[in-house]
């Protein structure tokens, strides 16, 4: 037995409130690429595609691209083995709830229930006009952009895009949980993105300890991490979820 993990079970054990902050690491091995560097996905796709302007201008080219990047390729995936052990530790009290930059649903659909989407969903469509939601199930993908039922607005996916704030509440409901939790798990995320990149730090300053996984170092690594577990979330959460269930 590796003793860092040993070590943060332990942690995770003991802690009064611990959560999980995580990003598109926890996913890649679901098949959903992570942005930047090797095998990202904007070595790939244009990201200015995703810019809040550039879809206002250009709603029907825009949405070619979130199609074909979060509607096709990232349709039939599946939570995988680190979404699920956090979902056990949730449903067991060891972790209250998740903090997660990603888009995908994947947290939910594992099981956990308690889940802060700081960047959105793909889930949704909003209309841009008349702001009415709707499931993508319900709405086709044949002709693009996608059309409001109600007033005939273009839909637009409820994520965020380059150039857009974080969602009304979801930034302050996320100072609240880290302010609560003594223990955070930051899992497969750079520490770029801003303002979500924030999170971890305002946890630690007001003592939360930090276990990291990834399978690099990161912004957070030298600055605030704890314990660092080196490997795949898929592979560091099952050990993990291994030793506490
Ligand atoms: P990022 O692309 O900046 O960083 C990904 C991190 O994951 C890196 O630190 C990398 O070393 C790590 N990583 C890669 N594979 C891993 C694995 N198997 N196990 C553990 N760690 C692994 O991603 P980010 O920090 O989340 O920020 C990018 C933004 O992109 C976020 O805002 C997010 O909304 C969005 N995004 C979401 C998804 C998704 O919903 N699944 C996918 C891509 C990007």
């Amino acid at each position: 037995m590796d003793p860092a993990i040993f070590e943060a079970s332990q942690w995770v054990k003991e802690a009064r409130h611990a959560i999980v902050f995580d990003g598109a690491g926890t996913s890649v091995e679901s098949g959903i690429p992570h942005f930047r560097g090797e095998g990202g996905l904007w070595n790939t796709y244009d990201p200015a595609f995703l810019s809040i302007d550039y879809f206002t201008k250009h709603p029907g080219e825009s949405w070619e691209l979130i199609r074909e990047i979060f509607y096709r390729h990232f349709s039939g995936t599946r939570p995988n083995e680190a979404h699920r052990s956090i979902a056990r530790l949730w449903e067991k009290g060891y972790i209250k709830s998740v903090i997660t930059q990603n888009i995908d649903n994947l947290h939910q659909r594992a099981g956990t229930e308690t889940v802060l989407e700081f960047h959105g969903s793909s889930e949704i469509l909003v209309c841009v006009l008349c702001r009415n939601r709707y499931r993508v199930s319900d709405i086709p993908m044949e002709k693009l952009p996608p059309i409001c039922i109600q007033c005939d607005g273009v839909l637009k996916p409820d994520f965020i895009f380059f150039g857009e704030p974080v969602p009304s509440g979801v930034y302050e409901e996320s100072l609240r949980e880290v302010m609560k939790s003594d223990l955070i798990l930051i899992i497969g995320t750079s520490g770029e993105v801003f303002p979500a990149c924030h999170i971890p730090y305002q946890g630690k300053k007001n003592g939360a300890k930090i276990i990291e996984i990834n399978i690099e170092s990161s912004a957070y690594t030298p600055e605030i991490t704890d314990i660092f577990l080196r490997g795949k979330a898929t592979e560091v959460m099952k050990q993990l979820a291994g030793r506490l269930l």
